[in-house]
C-alpha cells in the first residue's frame, strides 16, 4: 500500500483546534510501521509503507502527523510488552503510590487507558482499590487477564465509555493513560470519554513525552506511526479547557528521554500550580510558537543523519562489524530514515521474546536474542534504545571487557568506549 504524492495527509484540520493552517516540518518519507516486525517467511510479502511527516499548526502549535494509519491495522497485533526494561516497573510501581497516595481513598477505582500487559495497575495491588484496564490488542489485553488484571478489550471512545465502563463499573476515581494520548487520532473524542469515566472529584493523569525535549535533543525517532500528536503545554491547556478540563499540575519524568505526566480536574476554577506555570514559560521562552524553532529542529536532524552515518560507512569501510540494540519503535524510524541495512547492522539484540527470530520493518534487519552479543560479539553497537542507554551499557559488561564499543546516536552520534 505505497501511498502517492497526492495521498501524503489525509487529515485537513488540526485535531486539537480545527484550523486548516497545518505546516509540513519533519517530513521523514515513507516507512513501514514501527513494530511491524515480519515473520522471515512473511519477508517477500508486500509490506505497507505510510508517509510519515509531522506538521505544527499555524494558530495553536500542536505537532501532529499529517498520515493516520487506521488504528486497526496498527494495534491488533501490538508487539511491544512494557515489562521488558528494568526501569519501567520501578517507575509504575512510584506512579502508582503517587496517584493513590494524592488522588484515593480505600475503595475508589482507577482505570488505565491502554492498560497493556498490566504493568502499571499491578503497581495498585498494595492499595484497597478496584482496578481496571482497557486494552485495545488482544494478545497484550489476553497477558493482562492472565496475571490477573481485569481488562475490557476495546479502543477507549465515548461510545464504550457511555454503554459498557460506567454501566458496568462506575466513574473513576483516577483515570491513567500512559503514553497513549498522543497515540491516539480523534483526541477530542477521547479526552471528551475521558472526561465522562471521571468522578466530578476525580483526577485523570496523562503522561506523554513532551516535545520540548524532542525538539532540544535532536529526537526525532520518537516520531512513528503510532505516535500521532507531539504534546506541548501550550497547545494542550486551552484544548483541555474546551473540553471541559483543567490542567492543574504537570511532573517532568525521565522516561522516553523526558516525558510530562499532566494532572486534569473537572473544576475550572482550580489554580495551575507554579510548576505547570513555569513549564509553560519555557516552552514559550524556547519558541514553541515560533516557526524558526520547526525550521532549525529539521536542520539539526539532517546534521545527526550526515553524522551518524558518515561514522557508520567509515567503521564499515575499516572492516568493522555492527550490531544494533534494542528493537523499539524509535530504533526502527532511525534505521528506516537513515537507510540503515543489513550492509551496515548484523543484527538488532532485543529482550523481547515477542520480537525476536523477526525481521525489522522496512530494512529487514534480524532482531536476536541478547544472548547472540556473547556468542559473536561486534566491534560497534549502535544504541537504538539510546533513552535506555546506561541500563544496555551495564548489562553488556562482558561485551564491554572484550573491548566492544557503543555508539550513541542522540542527540549527536558519538562512541564510547
Ligand atoms: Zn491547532
Amino acid at each position: 500500500m505505497n501511498t502517492t504524492s497526492s495521498e501524503r495527509m489525509n487529515i485537513s484540520q488540526c485535531r486539537a483546534c480545527d484550523s486548516t493552517n497545518l505546516v509540513l516540518y519533519l517530513p521523514l518519507g515513507d516507512q513501514a510501521l514501527a513494530n511491524r516486525f515480519l515473520r522471515p517467511e512473511d519477508v517477500n510479502q508486500p509490506e505497507p509503507k505510510f508517509p510519515l511527516e509531522v506538521f505544527y499548526c499555524g494558530d495553536c502549535f500542536h505537532s501532529q502527523l499529517g498520515y493516520t494509519v487506521p488504528p486497526e491495522v496498527m494495534f491488533r497485533e501490538y508487539l511491544y510488552v512494557s515489562s521488558t526494561s528494568d526501569a519501567i516497573p520501578v517507575h509504575f510501581a512510584e506512579y502508582a503510590k503517587e496517584m493513590y497516595e494524592r488522588f484515593m481513598q480505600p475503595g475508589d477505582m482507577v482505570v488505565e487507558i491502554a492498560s497493556n500487559d498490566g504493568c502499571l495497575l499491578k503497581g495498585f495491588r498494595p492499595y484497597d482499590v478496584k482496578i481496571l484496564g482497557v486494552e485495545p490488542a488482544l494478545n497484550i489485553a489476553k497477558i493482562a487477564r492472565e496475571q490477573g488484571i481485569e481488562t475490557v478489550s476495546e479502543f477507549f471512545t465515548k461510545e464504550l465509555v457511555h454503554n459498557t465502563l460506567i454501566p458496568k463499573y462506575g466513574h473513576a476515581k483516577a483515570v491513567i493513560s500512559n503514553n497513549v494520548f498522543a497515540h491516539v487520532n480523534n483526541i477530542a473524542d477521547f479526552t471528551d470519554a475521558g472526561r465522562e469515566l471521571l468522578a466530578d472529584d476525580g483526577v485523570w493523569a496523562i503522561e506523554s513525552p513532551h516535545i520540548l525535549t524532542m525538539l532540544k535533543n535532536n529526537e526525532f525517532d520518537t516520531v512513528y506511526h503510532e505516535h500521532i500528536s507531539y504534546l506541548s503545554l501550550y497547545a494542550l491547556t486551552p484544548f483541555f479547557k474546551r473540553h471541559g478540563l483543567n490542567m492543574f499540575d504537570v511532573k517532568p519524568t525521565a522516561v522516553h528521554g523526558g516525558s510530562n505526566r499532566m494532572y486534569l480536574c473537572k473544576d475550572l476554577n482550580k489554580p495551575m500550580s507554579e510548576g505547570l506555570h513555569k513549564l509553560l514559560q519555557e516552552e514559550i521562552d524556547y519558541g514553541i510558537n515560533k516557526p524558526e524553532t520547526y525550521t532549525v529542529f529539521h536542520q539539526r536532524v539532517e546534521k545527526v543523519k550526515e553524522s551518524l552515518m558518515k561514522l557508520l560507512r567509515d567503521l564499515k569501510a575499516q572492516g568493522k562489524t555492527i550490531c544494533g540494540y534494542g528493537a523499539s519503535a524509535k530504533g526502527q524510524t532511525l534505521v528506516q530514515y537513515f537507510g540503515i541495512g543489513t550492509d551496515i547492522l548484523e543484527y538488532i539484540a532485543d529482550k523481547s521474546p515477542l520480537k525476536q527470530d523477526r525481521l525489522s520493518p522496512g530494512m529487514h534487519i534480524p532482531v536476536v536474542s541478547p544472548d547472540k552479543i556473547k556468542r559473536s560479539p561486534t566491534d560497534y553497537m549502535l544504541l537504538l534504545a539510546w533513552n535506555f542507554g546506561d541500563e544496555i551499557m551495564r548489562q553488556q559488561e562482558e561485551y564491554k571487557n572484550r573491548g566492544g564499543k557503543f555508539i550513541l546516536p542522540i542527540p549527536n552520534p558519538r562512541i564510547i568506549e
